[in-house]
């Protein structure tokens, strides 16, 4: 299982397994592609706070699954987006990002995109059920 943020606890969970391999999938020695990671997952938390998890699980029981999915995803582009905050104010403070960064993060959010985790299960990819998104 991937990286995610469970609002019963409001903990972030890594397998470590999972970012190990993804890790050495992406070929980034450098981490910004773990702290991008989980900066999306602490993005969900912020999301949690304002309300926002709850307001879409909300409309989403009102929508059928594809208009359900579409709000999924823009949670998830939402914490990418926070992601991206996150890494813009932590570089003007502490100088944090390195060229090739930028990059790393970009094939980290693909490589846990909808698109490329169904291509890897199931061998074709199926946009109406994405809920995180594709790298397209
Ligand atoms: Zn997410």
């Amino acid at each position: 299982m991937g990286p995610l943020y469970c609002t019963a606890d409001k903990r972030v969970y890594i397998n470590l397994d999972f970012m190990g391999r993804l890790l050495r999938q992406l070929g980034a020695p450098g981490h910004f592609a773990a702290a991008y990671i989980v900066a999306h997952e602490v993005g969900h938390h912020v999301q949690h706070e304002l309300g926002v998890l709850e307001k879409a699980e909300g409309l989403k029981r009102r929508v059928d699954q594809r208009t359900a999915n579409e709000l999924q995803v823009r949670v998830e582009l939402q914490a990418d987006c926070l992601a991206g905050l996150w890494a813009k104010r932590a570089h003007d403070a502490r100088r944090i990002l390195e060229a090739g960064d930028i990059d790393e993060g970009f094939r980290a959010a693909a490589a846990v995109g909808d698109d490329t985790l169904q291509r890897k299960s199931q061998g074709h990819v199926q946009p109406e059920t994405f809920t995180h998104g594709s790298f397209e």
